[in-house]
């Protein structure tokens, strides 16, 4: 059976095997048995039900709970050339009736529709009288209220399961699940003894990497500079970030949209599709952009601020390198967030057993932020991954790309101002003192008499709190609590202070995604933009950006070498395969 799945992943997606995991689900599934499948976004989940879906006889429901993932989805199969449909609230009624005649004919293999639909009794009874072979449950975790984003109408599925004459196979999948939300999902989803995997959380592809006590702004400005033509994602906290970054990138010129909740639907919709269709290359946005985003070409993600947990981020920063080609995820650490974060939970969360749970998840991202292990390792055992390696040389703490710097001097005149100024006020305060500002306040409060007043004033006031954050940062000094943080010293410092220990400054080296020849691969990308725009369909769902990169590598001249591509396969050479053919030999007699 694993053969026919095989030969069917090469004739529609064009690809040679099944990565990790993937083929253990679909053993399962074609076995007959029930699975719930906890793969990291990018791993390929989709896959997994998608192929089963074509070798069972009858069809394949698949609950989806975003109504854009649905099209996207629905777009990208029938690009490939298997049927698929879906149903949902945008469409009227005599299209509703259009695409039920098609599944209940047998014509569509797949059924894409959201969990409420479930809620119509008639829909239910409908989906009575066909043929279900397979359920699929797409982010099955929705339907347990530990999972952050629970929707009650999950709670449908059970009961329909149940009310159906021949009980299908069920597949549930999920990028995130702790097992608490594993548990309750199972037993909330009518699963009959389960194969649960874990897989796939690997992403090699993915350089991760964790910059602390820089300033943000000058490492986001240096970056996105730096990687111009590269398409990224920028997640901040806030919607007030949000707006302060785009703003930024906007007049320095970058071409860049903004997403979060506070934007009115239509400029929301506007920005995503602007980012999916490549008109775009970045996107700032809160955790609210994303999901259901499948845009395999996202080259870099930067978390400008902290996430709530590790489920989050990995998700988040997942949405990089989608088709596997080289990508970066950075997280720029400043303590200051986990502050943001602690009150988003004192304000969002209103049980008390829920809220030390979050806690302790936020805890492990500022682990992660300070662990000098290997951060591939930490976020696999995270996950609960067994026997992962202690290096992988692909991550700021594997490949230390770091130039020291002996700070010692100055870290000394900035501990003895705190010191000095009974640690009792803010960055702010301490940094015109040592800069030997004429600030009212500091001739007020007396520190103009001070022996660190002006002891630093070559530095501009900025440079000196830099400073300080990477002090914050490095835990020789710390902020309290409350709306007006105080800097105080931690006992690494007062060793300083007594010249007993040395402090250095790791300065990142600046990372630039590494491009070759690219005159080929941009000339691939222009004729998938015109495609994409003459059939309204995401630049994506045409090729890959690792399609086009083996193009523009092994430049096939015919069709066998062009089949031969991971990525095409028949019905995409049909559409498009001549097109790029062209292109490829009309670049080499230019060329030559
Ligand atoms: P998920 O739903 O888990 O986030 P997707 O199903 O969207 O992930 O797959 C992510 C990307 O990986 C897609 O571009 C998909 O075509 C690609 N992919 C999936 N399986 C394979 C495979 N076996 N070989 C190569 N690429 C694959």
């Amino acid at each position: 059976m694993i053969d026919e799945a095989i030969k069917l992943l090469k004739k529609y997606y064009g690809y040679d095997s099944f990565r990790e995991g993937q083929e253990k689900v679909i053993t399962s599934i074609l076995k007959g048995e029930d699975t719930f499948t906890i793969m990291p976004t990018g791993a390929g989940k989709s896959i997994c039900y998608q192929i089963p879906a074509l070798l069972l006889s009858g069809v394949t429901i698949v609950i989806s709970p975003l109504i854009s993932l649905m099209k996207d989805q629905v777009d990208s199969l029938n690009s490939v050339g298997i049927k698929a449909t879906y149903i949902n609230s945008t469409l009227d009624n005599y299209e509703v009736q259009q695409r039920i005649l098609m599944t209940v004919s047998g014509y569509s293999k797949l059924l894409y529709i959201s969990p409420e639909r479930l809620e119509s009794e008639y829909f239910c009874q409908l989906l009575r009288t066909i043929n279900v072979s397979m359920i699929a449950i797409d982010e099955a975790h929705c339907v347990s209220q530990w999972g952050h984003d629970f929707r009650k109408s999950y709670r449908t599925i059970k009961p329909l399961i149940e009310s159906l004459m021949d009980r299908p196979i069920v597949s549930a999948f999920t990028a995130t699940a702790t097992k608490e939300v594993k548990d309750d999902a199972v037993r909330l989803l009518n699963l009959k003894n389960p194969k649960v995997y874990t897989t796939g959380f690997d992403r090699k592809n993915l350089f991760f990497s964790v910059i602390r006590g820089e300033n943000r702004k000058d490492y986001l400005l240096k970056y996105v500079e730096d990687n111009k033509d590269q398409v990224g994602i920028v997640y901040a906290a806030t919607r007030k970030e949000v707006d302060n970054i785009y703003e930024l990138l906007k007049t320095k010129g970058y071409s860049v949209g903004k997403y979060h909740a506070g934007l009115e639907d239509l400029d929301r919709a506007k920005a995503q599709e602007n980012f999916i269709y490549d008109n775009i290359n970045i996107i700032v946005a809160t955790n609210a952009f994303g999901m259901g985003i499948d845009k395999s070409n996202v080259r870099y993600v930067i978390h400008y601020n902290i996430p709530k947990n590790m489920e989050a981020y990995y998700q988040e920063a997942g949405r990089a390198g989608r088709d596997g080609e080289a990508s970066q995820c950075i997280l720029l650490f400043n303590s200051q967030d986990i502050m943001v974060q602690k009150y988003l939970i004192e304000q969002n969360t209103v049980l008390e057993e829920r809220r030390a749970v979050d806690y302790r998840r936020l805890q492990d991202v500022v682990d992660y932020c300070h662990t000098t292990k290997c951060l591939r390792k930490y976020i696999l055992e995270y996950f609960g991954e067994e026997r992962v390696a202690d290096y992988c040389d692909n991550c700021s703490n594997c490949k230390d790309e770091t130039e020291l710097s002996d700070i010692t001097v100055d870290a000394q005149k900035i501990f003895s101002c705190v010191a000095r100024m009974k640690q009792g006020f803010g960055t702010i305060l301490v940094s015109q003192v040592l800069k030997g500002s004429k600030d009212k306040k500091v001739s007020e409060l007396g520190f103009n008499k001070l022996s660190t007043f002006g002891i630093m004033k070559g530095y501009t006031l900025k440079e000196v709190r830099d400073l300080m954050n990477v002090l914050i940062a490095d835990e020789y000094m710390y902020l309290t609590e409350g709306q007006f943080p105080m800097v105080r010293l931690r006992e690494k410092a007062v060793q300083v202070l007594k010249g007993n220990e040395k402090v250095y400054h790791k300065i990142q080296k600046r990372q630039k995604i590494e491009v070759e020849d690219n005159s080929l691969f941009n000339l691939l990308k222009s004729i998938r933009k015109n495609i994409s725009d003459r059939e309204n369909v995401p630049p994506y769902i045409v090729f890959a950006d690792s399609t086009l990169r083996a193009m523009s590598e092994s430049r096939p001249l015919n069709e066998e070498n062009m089949l031969n591509i991971k990525g095409i396969g028949e019905t995409k050479f049909k559409k498009y395969g001549e097109e790029f053919l062209q292109a490829i030999k009309d670049y080499i007699e230019n060329k030559n």
